[in-house]
């Protein structure tokens, strides 16, 4: 008997078998109603990469739910269901059940394509789309609440009739009717659906009830709770009403799929959470119901999984992430191949994609989201069409995966690094507060290359041009990467900061290399960090500068500190962390001199001036493209003396490691095909 057997179990969901332990728990990925042939092929690969069940997104079930300009699922009518069928189809093809989230979204819907009134237990301002829209909803009466019923029923029959085989009803995230009833916060309703719990539970009860009723034994009904929402006394908590609401419908659905809210507290970052670390909240869920329970932590680790299950936490692992990082990890620890799992590092790019209504990306998998308009596959790509040696100088991300991928096609590869290690960026940013995970972007690139055969690794390879001249090598991958200006000049002032050439003002290179080195050498004194950047290096150096000592003042002509990464679902936590370390966060403000002991600022809005005491400065803006010996190659290919020479990742142009990975992928895939310039490389929908 192997050890990872017993997540190879069947599982009875009602009238229904789950095939495995291994559940893809509903998640958004911005190609739902409008991309049904992407959605399909997306799903569809993950069933066919071992996943048991595999289930949509969120399902608007009538145009009163309308969560534009996300994109998610519909089903407000018949219209909606043949884009569902492909999927099903897709899920069906390789033995894995479907599941549907079926959602009526109350005060998360601003309706701003139905142009409908959006209802809510109460009068109330909505919480969609940005959060702050000038729109509030009508407070339902006992017509609307018999309207959404009937709505989900019709919904029911509709997914039935698609071969969906779960049916969800969605009570979690905050994001959902049935949950804001359940909260005292949005419920203070006096009537038969507010006031005591029993009444607050009533609408999902109904539903459950409903639902059941509607579709009989062809499928299963499940119900996504969220049993604590991290709020204390204020919300739902897990020894609290969240306890009492599952003991209350223990038996009545087939299948619970418990975790906390809201939306940044289930999918956190590896930032702010670990493996596991929805287990204290929901281990209670199997001591009250004889249902099997579903519940996610970003599981990545097959011992982890067996573990959950064997201590009684968890009947089935749910994944969203790990199943976007690696669609085919199940398959992979059936096989014994566990270690080619391409674990999820948690970033929640996957995410950011989202709140703008655009195709998941995910960065540890560039073939996500690209499984129909590219089709790409995550563990297939085509064999060579010749034999051709190619070189990749620079293993950063995107050199790591584009000689990986190279070496798949059945490339001679030779990857070389000016360093030691191979890495690039990943090595250094990976020793900043919480980024630990990030390493696995490298680990696995490593581990996989170094089970090919024609790739070889040469560290501590610094090329210029006769090098690579000299080599022989007529095939030219340069992926060398990217420094942090020293001169500040970023695109809110799109100059250099003046005075930047002092002594005292530091790069995040500077910093990265002292981390590197374990010489922190940043004198002692106050520190401002100026951040034109944006996404989370400004954020991180303040927090590890701030972390030794340092008073930190942060600057940055943004609304927000680490404006970006609100799309990441980590802002707040962010600056949560920044203050209680105390540092001075100063948005809408951009640096204008820097001057020994000092420097001056200029308010975004006002252009008011002010100084601010900085016995030391670190400028995070734009990066600067290595591309010195690329460019010194250039001659040499319009002479013939190379055949290719391509530049990829931040070399190309910086951006986030996900982007390097995807060039970096891109180019292999692209490597000895005909690529006709003109051309749009990939099918659109519509
Ligand atoms: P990306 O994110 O695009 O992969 P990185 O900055 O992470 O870029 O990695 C670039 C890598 O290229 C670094 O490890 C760096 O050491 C290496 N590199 C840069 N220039 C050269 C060179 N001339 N020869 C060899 N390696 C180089
Ligand atoms: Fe995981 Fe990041 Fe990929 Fe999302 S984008 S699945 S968090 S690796």
């Amino acid at each position: 008997m192997g050890e990872y057997d017993i997540l190879f179990e069947p599982v009875r969901i009602g009238p229904k078998t789950a095939p495995n332990r291994f559940y893809q728990v509903p998640h958004c990925n911005g190609l739902g109603h409008l991309r049904p042939q992407s959605l399909a092929a997306m799903r569809g690969v993950k069933a066919e990469g071992g996943w048991g069940v595999v289930c949509t997104e969120e399902v608007e079930i009538h145009p009163t739910s309308d969560i534009a300009p996300c994109i998610e699922g519909r089903i407000w009518d018949d219209h909606d269901v043949a884009g569902h069928q492909l999927m099903t189809e897709a899920v069906h093809a390789h033995g894995a059940l479907a599941g549907i989230e079926l959602t009526h979204a109350g005060i998360d819907a601003a309706n701003h394509y139905s142009h409908l009134t959006p209802m809510g237990p109460r009068s109330e301002g909505v919480l969609g789309d940005s959060g702050f829209e000038p729109q509030q909803t009508r407070a339902m009466t006992r017509r609307d609440f018999a309207d959404v019923r009937r709505w989900h029923r019709k919904a029911a029959l509709r997914a039935r009739d698609a071969g969906y085989d779960i049916i969800y009803c969605y009570a979690a995230h905050g994001l959902t009717l049935p949950m804001q009833l359940l909260s005292r916060r949005h419920n203070d309703r006096t009537d038969q659906y507010g006031g005591s719990l029993a009444n607050r539970v009533r609408f999902l009860r109904e539903l459950i009830e409903d639902t059941r009723d509607a579709v009989g034994d062809d499928c299963a009904v499940a119900v996504r709770l969220a049993v604590d929402e991290l709020l204390g006394d204020e919300g739902i908590t897990h020894d609290g009403e969240g306890r009492e609401i599952l003991g209350m419908l223990a038996e009545l659905p087939d299948l619970w799929d418990v975790n906390v809210s809201d939306w940044s507290n289930d999918s956190a970052t590896s930032r702010f959470a670990a493996e596991g670390h929805q287990e204290p909240y929901i281990s209670f869920v199997k001591s009250l119901t004889t249902k099997p329970v579903v519940g996610v932590g970003r599981y990545t680790s097959p011992d982890a999984m067996v573990s959950a299950v064997r201590r009684g936490v968890l009947d089935l692992i749910g994944a969203a992430r790990p199943s976007i990082a690696d669609p085919h990890l199940p398959r992979k620890i059936r096989e014994g191949r566990a270690a080619s799992i391409r674990e999820c590092i948690g970033c929640n790019i996957c995410v950011a994609t989202d709140p703008k209504g655009l195709p998941i990306r995910c960065t540890q998998n560039p073939t996500m989201g690209e499984e129909w308009r590219r089709g790409w596959h995550p563990e297939r790509i085509a064999v060579r069409r010749s034999s051709s040696r190619v070189m990749v100088v620079g293993a950063g991300p995107a050199g790591l995966e584009a000689a990986r991928a190279l070496g798949q096609r059945g490339h001679e590869v030779q990857l070389l690094d000016a360093q030691p290690e191979v890495g690039g960026r990943v090595n250094r940013e990976s020793l900043l507060p919480g980024l630990a995970a990030w390493r696995r972007v490298v680990d696995w690139r490593r581990w996989e290359i170094g089970s090919l055969r024609d790739v070889e690794v040469f560290p501590a390879s610094p090329m210029d041009a006769a090098d690579v001249l000299e080599s022989g090598v007529r095939n030219v991958i340069m992926a060398t990467g990217a420094t942090w200006r020293r001169d500040g000049r970023g695109r809110s002032t799109g100059t250099a900061v003046a005075g930047f050439d002092h002594d005292h003002v530091r790069t995040p290179d500077d910093l990265l290399d002292d981390l590197e080195s374990g010489q922190w050498r940043l004198p002692e004194g106050e520190v401002v960090l100026y951040d034109d950047d944006h996404y989370v290096m400004g954020g991180l150096l303040a927090e590890l500068i701030a972390g030794r000592g340092h008073a930190v003042t942060l600057i940055t002509p943004a609304p927000l500190a680490s404006y970006w990464t609100q799309f990441t679902l980590e802002q707040a936590r962010i600056e949560a962390r920044l203050r209680s370390l105390g540092v001075r966060i100063v948005p809408r403000t951009t640096l204008q001199r820097i001057s020994s002991g000092h420097v001056r600022t200029a308010g975004v809005i006002s252009a008011e001036q002010a100084e601010w005491t900085a016995d030391s400065v670190v400028l995070v803006a734009d990066r600067q493209p290595r591309i010195e010996v690329h460019d010194a190659l250039v001659p040499a290919l319009e002479n013939g003396l190379l055949d290719s020479l391509t530049l990829v990742g931040d070399a190309d142009a910086p951006g986030l490691i996900a982007q390097a990975v995807f060039s970096g992928h891109r180019a292999a895939r692209q490597f000895g095909e005909q690529v006709d310039p003109d051309a749009v490389e990939f099918l659109r929908e519509g």
